[in-house]
């Protein structure tokens, strides 16, 4: 089932993550109503906080193409399965440091250049329940380091200078403005439905 995608200006993007000790069908359910959401809104990674939950959960799903330094050239994370459940995930080393184009669901048409680790060792639970450890590199390792913020509360913006900040404050805005205006017109349905009751 897709969920709704929350944009910047929505509360529920800074708060951090819940971790996750049972693995129940609802869980299971949030995963693949997450996979969903992302596959039908073109990502390659959505966090939970991005539909409005608190569980340390989000997926990744890097198709071949981007998968590689150069278009045509090798994959640079062949043995990694797409797509990626990570649970509780947590990074355990990291190496080296490279900047690269990141866009994010929440924010719409935004594109910035930030600079992340390039090589990432990973601790994460997979819905089986099971601990797995992966060394990951280039784009996945950017679109994890770029989840995993998400968990912890932390947007893309919040990597870039306040002087590039300032520059998009006008793209920034229109989106706070969106959001806050879906977020009232969601209040107005609520007061009329208590209204109707009085
Ligand atoms: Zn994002």
């Amino acid at each position: 089932m897709k969920l709704e995608i929350l944009n910047y200006g929505h509360p529920m993007l800074r708060k951090k993550r819940r971790p996750i000790s049972d693995i129940t069908e609802a869980t299971r359910q949030l995963a693949r109503d997450m996979l969903d959401t992302m596959y039908d809104a073109v990502g390659v990674g959505l966090a939970a906080q991005q539909v409005g939950r608190t569980e340390a959960l989000c997926v990744v799903d890097i198709p071949p193409g981007l998968d590689v330094v150069e278009e045509d050239g090798p994959p640079q994370n062949p043995d990694v399965p797409m797509p990626l459940i990570l649970m509780n995930p947590e990074i355990l080393e990291s190496e080296g440091s490279i900047k690269g184009t990141e866009g994010c669901l929440s924010f719409p048409e935004i594109h910035l250049e930030i600079k992340r680790s390039e090589t990432i060792r990973l601790a994460y639970t997979d819905l089986a329940g099971a601990r797995c450890t992966i060394e990951v590199r280039g784009f996945l390792a950017r679109a994890i380091q770029h989840e995993i913020d998400h968990l912890d509360g932390i947007l893309f913006i919040d990597h870039v200078s306040e002087v590039r900040r300032l520059g998009m404050g006008g793209q920034l805005k229109r989106i706070k403005k969106e959001t806050l205006e879906k977020t009232k017109e969601g209040r107005v349905q609520e007061n009329g439905g208590l209204n109707r009751s009085a």
